[in-house]
């Protein structure tokens, strides 16, 4: 039985049905057939789960993505729906506004896809390479800290800072991802390092 049942027309049906007649031959499994047809299967039965950390902010709650296709396996995977992770310790499945509108985020036009450069002097920025954006960055490192690097202060102590390169991190980390960038940074000498957290 195909028939579009609403909460009204399943009370009338069943209702009908207990009026006519005893239980038995009331025509109830009719009255069920029509209310599974009515159900709708579970929209995201047959996507990919992957778990994630929100990006937006140090509370790093987590996600799951919803997505159709797998990425793993070659697909162009399109995400459907995110919601919080309930067996996350952090946030036991809940999310700010900001967490809950984050497919949004993943959807919007204006979203940075790969690394964009505006040479000096121009007024636009282009497309380029992870290959070509991790190359210069490297290269603009090594120059800088080669000509600033400041092994000893004024009175001979050895002080190592590297003050004229700065790092702006990102806090939606886990505790060991945290401690490795900020071990990279210390390293190298960097002094002003930053994330949006402010920690
Ligand atoms: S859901 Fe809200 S509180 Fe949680 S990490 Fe994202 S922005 Fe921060």
């Amino acid at each position: 039985m195909n028939m579009d049942l609403s909460r009204r027309s399943f009370l009338k049906l069943t209702g009908a049905g207990v009026a006519a007649t005893s239980m038995g031959a009331l025509g109830f499994s009719e009255a069920e057939a029509a209310e599974i047809a009515h159900v709708r299967p579970f929209k995201l039965a047959t996507t990919t789960e992957t778990r994630q950390t929100c990006p937006y902010c140090s509370v790093a709650c987590g996600i799951i993505i919803y997505s159709k296709g797998d990425v793993r396996k070659g697909d162009n995977a399109e995400v459907m729906h995110i919601e919080g992770d309930v067996d996350h310790p952090t946030n036991r499945g809940t999310l700010c506004p900001k967490g809950a509108a984050l497919k949004d985020f993943v959807k919007s036009p204006t979203r940075l896809l790969y690394p964009m450069h505006r040479k000096p002097g121009s007024d636009k920025f282009e497309r380029m390479s992870w290959d070509e954006a991790l190359d210069r960055i490297a290269r603009l490192m090594k120059d800088d800290r080669d000509a600033n690097f400041l092994a000893r202060n004024e009175k001979g102590l050895d002080v190592n800072r590297w003050t004229t390169t700065g790092m702006l991190a990102a806090s939606a980390t886990s505790n060991e991802t945290a401690w490795a960038t900020f071990k990279f940074a210390k390293s190298i000498g960097i002094v002003g390092f930053d994330n949006q957290a402010r920690v």
